[in-house]
């Protein structure tokens, strides 16, 4: 069960009843951000008497029943889809926003020059790792936190928004400080204690689907966050694995339908770590964009044959450049398609 509450309740209303849905035996989750105050009730009880008994309340706008485990994320509780701010970007509405840039952070000129280069050619976020997540503690590990100190600095030099990855609960508060979002990797989808300590934080959170995950394992990673207080999480479909090898991941296409029905939060699709091979890519987020995602992640690299990680998928820029202009068209249909599916005052 979902309550939703008037935006202008009171704290104490709000305490209230939360302490109503206790004796019932029920756990309720209040979520208090700029849009909505809401409760969460997870549990088991006499669901009919507890709904009487708090629609009465006040503060209390309405209780709905919900039937799928993750309340908050459901588009059961929230049928328009929720647009999330990024430093002024806003992921989820009538813009396609294109994420790019290097798998890592690796020096000052590679940042500049590729978050330049994106810019230049419609990318709204730049990506870029300062903490690595790679299979082998041999490889390049990520520079951290002088990495985050170049991601800053090619903000203020483009004007992009930053996201990039944090890998633990103890770099929550660093990373938050330099980036605009910050991006749970595939490995850590489960990470608990981090999707926890992120759901305190308050940044955006871009949420990628652990390569072993199934949709519902990823929404209730989502809930993770939003009911522990942060209710601004992108999702990310970034390939699974499969028994196919040919490329690194399997492109879990559908999943960007799928989710939109499930959920009112954004999606957005990672075609460089579902393909793993460069030239794939541009194939992939056309039929992305086909599919109606919210936006793209993409690896860029100046120089993919000498980059530190994941060369093998990045773009050069001038592909960069020719996947943006192919896409052009395909976007303006996107753009006719959601000015269609989304009111004009979303
Ligand atoms: C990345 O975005 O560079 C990355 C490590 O992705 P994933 O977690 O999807 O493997
Ligand atoms: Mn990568």
């Amino acid at each position: 069960m979902i309550i939703s509450m008037y935006p202008h309740a009171s704290k104490a209303q709000v305490e209230s009843v939360c302490a109503r849905v206790q004796e019932f035996g029920y756990m309720p989750y209040p979520l208090i951000a700029e849009e909505c105050v809401a409760i969460g009730v997870i549990g088991s009880g006499d669901l009919r008497a507890c709904l009487e008994a708090v629609e009465s309340m006040p503060g209390v706008e309405i209780a709905i029943q919900i039937s799928a485990p993750y309340p908050f994320v459901s588009r059961e509780f929230r049928p328009q889809s929720t647009r999330i701010n990024v430093n002024g970007v806003a992921i989820g509405g009538s813009e396609f926003v294109v994420m790019a840039g290097p798998c890592a952070v690796e020096s000052e000129s590679q940042i500049l020059e590729t978050a330049e280069a994106v810019a230049a050619n419609g990318a709204r976020l730049l990506r870029g790792g300062a903490f690595k997540p790679r299979t082998s503690p041999y490889d390049f590990q990520g520079l951290a936190e002088s990495g985050l100190k170049l991601l800053d600095k090619a903000r203020r030099a483009t004007g992009l928004a930053i996201v990039t990855e944090v890998l633990g609960e103890c770099d929550v508060s660093l990373v938050a400080d330099y980036a605009d979002m910050l991006q749970v990797g595939a490995r850590n989808m489960q990470n608990f204690t981090l999707l926890k300590a992120l759901g305190r934080c308050g940044r955006p959170v871009l949420l990628k689907r652990g390569m072993g995950a199934t949709l519902r394992e990823l929404l209730l990673s989502a809930e993770y966050i939003v009911s522990h207080g942060n209710p601004y999480v992108v999702l990310c479909e970034r390939g699974i694995r499969t028994f196919e090898t040919a490329t690194r991941n399997t492109c879990d296409i559908a999943a960007v339908p799928v989710l939109h029905e499930l959920t009112h939060l954004p999606v957005i699709l990672d075609p460089s770590h579902a393909a793993g091979k460069a030239n794939v890519v541009p194939m992939l987020a056309r039929a992305a964009v086909a599919v109606g995602t919210d936006g793209l992640l993409v690896e860029v690299h100046p120089c993919p044959e000498r980059a530190l990680s994941d060369g093998a998928q990045s773009l050069t820029i001038p592909a960069f450049r020719r996947m943006m202009q192919d896409l052009t068209p395909y976007i303006q249909l996107w753009k006719e398609q959601r000015e269609i599916a989304v009111p004009v005052h979303a």
